[in-house]
């Protein structure tokens, strides 16, 4: 019973090409008494017949065949997709002409020779045969895996346009909002102005300039936003003409000083002498990045004070503008965040400081966009250094 279960459940199957009966019959012998299921073809063109429907572990090849010699059969076979991958082991008697190296150049992976020894030859083909089902197995785990990442792929390819097609959606819909939203501001801060201009009474103008304030401060978180979603359009572009820098750097530097004393916090600014006075840039933008970073300055300072520094580098033609604070500082672990868009180191409802979480990311794309860098340096509690570096272009682009 257990006998003839094993002659069913054969350990592989092999293909005999052998001319010689005597030895055929050997072989044969010892290969089904090792487990095998043995399959025979006299010569090379049977054997070649015969493979593709037999489909071997592996191949037994007689090298001397009337025909076709075994080299000849070994190199066919080798042409052939599904059983390129098949072992050859070459067979000949030690009185033939038998080539080694020829036997490995056209695809063998072992040999034997005649007078064959039982036991050596069911070991070497028993080594090659599971040799080749593990090759087997192998390749169809990778089959499986690459179909697996394949499919991956595909589902987060998928995923990746429904999330840019949302998102699409999400800053259409800000750029609408805050469209809507700008337009009835600036009828708001015009007539604040023209009534506080006819007032008399210190009380009512201390009212109206509340709400042009107010007013104003909303309407640059509005543009804020506005800019932030033109980003996500990639449609922001810059616009270069002849800037008086050095007249932009000082008027910043008069605002924020007013609004940093209002705040009992000191602020000093130093324009290096040799920075020549104009410069071919967005003088737009590089307002916004200074105002972005001057005002989150002075918003993070408690106490102590902000310096705004300018500094030009003829080497490259480039300017840095440095600005640094005694302020809150921000930790190194959140200091790659800070220029995420909507990021804020404390995003709590109950936070003690105002914003969207925009100013730095708008930095980082104009200063980008400028070809130029940001660095920042900060330690919690003592306070940040913000610095730009762009290039200072004295020619038009
Ligand atoms: P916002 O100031 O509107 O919150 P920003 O993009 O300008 O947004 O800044 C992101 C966050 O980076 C801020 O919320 C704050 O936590 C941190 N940050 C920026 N500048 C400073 C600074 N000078 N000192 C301390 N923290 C800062």
């Amino acid at each position: 019973m257990f006998l003839q279960m094993v002659a069913i459940s054969h350990i592989g199957k092999v293909l005999l090409v052998e001319d010689n009966i005597e030895t055929m019959r050997l072989v044969s012998d010892i290969l089904s008494e090792a487990g095998f299921k043995v399959f025979v073809a006299n010569s090379g063109e049977k054997a070649l017949l015969r493979v593709d429907k037999v489909q071997p572990d592996l191949i037994l090849l007689d090298i001397m065949l009337p025909g076709l010699s075994g080299y000849e059969v070994c190199v066919e076979l080798k042409k052939m997709p599904t059983l390129q991958a098949v072992p050859v082991i070459f067979s000949s008697a030690l009185g033939e002409a038998f080539d080694k190296v020829k036997a490995f150049e056209v695809g063998a992976v072992d040999y034997v020779t005649k007078p064959i020894q039982g036991i050596e030859l069911v070991e070497r083909v028993k080594t090659h045969v599971s040799l080749y089902r593990l090759r087997l197995q192998l390749e169809e785990t990778v089959a499986e895996r690459t179909a697996e990442l394949t499919q991956r792929n595909a589902e987060l390819h998928e995923a990746k346009e429904r999330a840019e097609a949302s998102n699409k959606a999400k800053s259409e819909f800000l750029s609408t909002v805050t469209h809507e939203l700008r337009t009835p501001l600036n009828p708001i801060i015009g007539f604040s102005e023209l009534i506080r201009d006819s007032l008399t009474d210190e009380e009512l103008i201390s009212y109206v300039n509340y709400i042009e304030t107010s007013a104003r401060h909303l309407l640059g978180l509005v543009n804020d936003i506005l800019e932030f979603s033109r980003f996500e359009f990639k449609e922001q572009q810059l616009t270069y003409s002849e800037v008086n820098v050095r007249e932009l750097l000082i008027e910043l530097s008069q605002a924020y000083k007013t609004r940093a004393e209002e705040k009992k916090i000191s602020f000093n600014f130093f324009i290096a002498e040799d920075t020549p006075e104009c410069a071919y840039t967005d003088g737009k933008r590089l307002r916004q990045i200074l105002d972005n970073l001057l005002n989150n300055a002075v918003k993070f300072t408690l106490q102590g004070e902000v310096i705004f520094i300018t500094e030009y580098n003829k080497e490259n033609s480039q300017i840095k503008c440095c600005v640094k604070d005694t302020g809150i500082g921000i930790s190194e672990d959140q200091k790659v965040n800070v220029f995420e868009k909507f990021y804020q180191v404390d995003s709590s409802m109950t936070r003690a400081f105002e914003g969207l979480g925009l100013g730095l990311s708008i930095v980082q794309r104009y200063v980008e966009l400028l070809g130029g860098r940001v660095i920042v340096e900060s330690v919690e509690g003592k306070g940040s250094s913000f610095c730009i570096e762009i290039p200072y272009l004295q020619q038009p682009l």
